[in-house]
């Protein structure tokens, strides 16, 4: 049938798009195993198809286990890490709220955001990057302000590669009758990540860190405890998306009748991808995956200190999955980042915020942890310096 307007845009020309051989050893994303992207190539098939229940079920399974917990919550969110952050934020907050958000990087700062939006009365606490959150700082915010309802802090802060101590945070909040909201996008499959044994009630997590994943899901767990909160509001999560009560329709069932109807429809594909390297990490065992990221991070500690470098975190609280190396003076971030890319095909990433030219990124995720990988990164780096 003619159109009766004619086209005003000219159809651009455009080849298919080949992306270049890429070893990724920045903040994310980090490299992604050929079976993944293979189960991420299959056909498209419904997301209501009957063969999809099961796949969501030991989706739903897998996640249970690399977060080790029993929560029946857990599903991965369609969206990137930040959208889980907005997840678990909007579902545990309503307006005029009291919550307490330890900062000690970018990710902090922006979950203060994410809660002040959201209507909180944020209270912060702040620690210096590069190190970790200290509890006692938690406390005192906790005594002063009596009925905060959550504290939130960053398991794994990828700004600085600094660790928290996540058992004492979680702690911290319930004996004072709070929830905790976490941060485990860079730790998880990283370094141990243990729901149940922290007791912690809203945790998100991203698939392109330590999952070795593409980005665009972010894998959240909801203790019982915070459900009913959720459930308990007075006011309506304000995002439509994220409100758990709708999506749990499609990813656990209705209440009463177990059938899962639509509520958006999941990405079918990239589910497919995590859930082949989901099932990588369980062949693989959780403790060898750690094992794994320690030792090739070791390698890279120790070449890059006999070069001359040195690490911003102490070695008690640093990130094996994210290494934060000073520059000394004389060394051109922007020129040997940008000789790592050209010539090697090596990506590193900058320092962010207050560290920006002062400091590299490695890192050390996923599929990215194995030696032979931290070998080419040394390589590359004494060329690019030397
Ligand atoms: C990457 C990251 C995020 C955000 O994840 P996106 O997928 O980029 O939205 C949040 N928190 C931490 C600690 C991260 O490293």
């Amino acid at each position: 049938m003619p159109t009766d307007t004619p086209l005003k845009n000219e159809p651009p020309q455009v080849d298919a798009f080949q992306p270049p051989d890429r070893l990724l050893m920045g903040a994310g994303p980090s490299p992604v195993h050929e079976d993944v992207l293979k189960a991420m190539g299959q056909t498209t098939i419904g997301h209501l198809d009957p063969t999809m229940v099961g796949m969501m079920d030991e989706l739903k399974d897998m996640l249970r286990y690399v977060f080790q917990t029993q929560n029946a919550m857990t599903f991965p969110v369609s969206g990137p890490g930040s959208l889980g952050m907005e997840a678990c934020v909007n579902n545990i907050i309503e307006p005029g709220d009291k919550v307490i958000v330890a900062i000690n990087g970018v990710f902090g700062t922006r979950m203060a955001e994410v809660a002040q939006r959201a209507g909180a009365d944020v209270i912060i606490t702040e620690d210096e990057w590069g190190t970790a959150v200290d509890p006692g700082k938690v406390e005192a915010a906790l005594k002063a302000n009596p009925g905060v309802k959550a504290v939130g802090f960053v398991h794994a802060e990828t700004s600085t590669g600094a660790l928290s101590d996540a058992t004492a945070l979680c702690r911290l909040a319930k004996d004072h009758g709070a929830l905790s909201i976490v941060d485990t996008v860079t730790s998880l499959g990283g370094v141990p990540v243990n729901i149940d044994v922290w007791g912690a009630d809203a945790v998100y997590s991203g698939t392109q860190k330590c999952l070795s994943c593409p980005p665009g899901l972010s894998p959240v767990t909801f203790s019982d405890r915070a459900v009913q909160v959720t459930l308990d509001r007075e006011t309506p999560v304000q995002s439509w998306l994220l409100d758990l009560s709708l999506v749990a329709i499609y990813w656990h069932g209705d209440e009463k009748t177990g059938a899962r109807t639509y509520h958006h429809t999941a990405p079918v594909n990239a589910l497919m991808g995590l859930h082949e390297a989901l099932r990588r990490i369980v062949q693989e065992g959780l403790e060898n995956v750690w094992a794994r990221h320690r030792e090739t991070s070791a390698i890279i500690v120790a070449g890059m200190e006999e070069m001359g470098f040195s690490m911003l975190v102490d070695a008690d609280v640093r990130l094996p999955e994210l290494l934060t190396i000073k520059l000394p003076d004389g060394i051109d971030d922007g020129a040997v980042r940008g000789k790592l890319i050209n010539d090697y095909g090596i990506e590193i990433s900058a320092g962010l915020g207050p560290f920006a030219g002062k400091l590299w990124r490695i890192g050390v995720m996923g599929e990215g942890a194995r030696p032979e990988n931290a070998e080419r990164v040394l390589s590359a780096i004494k060329e690019c310096i030397g």
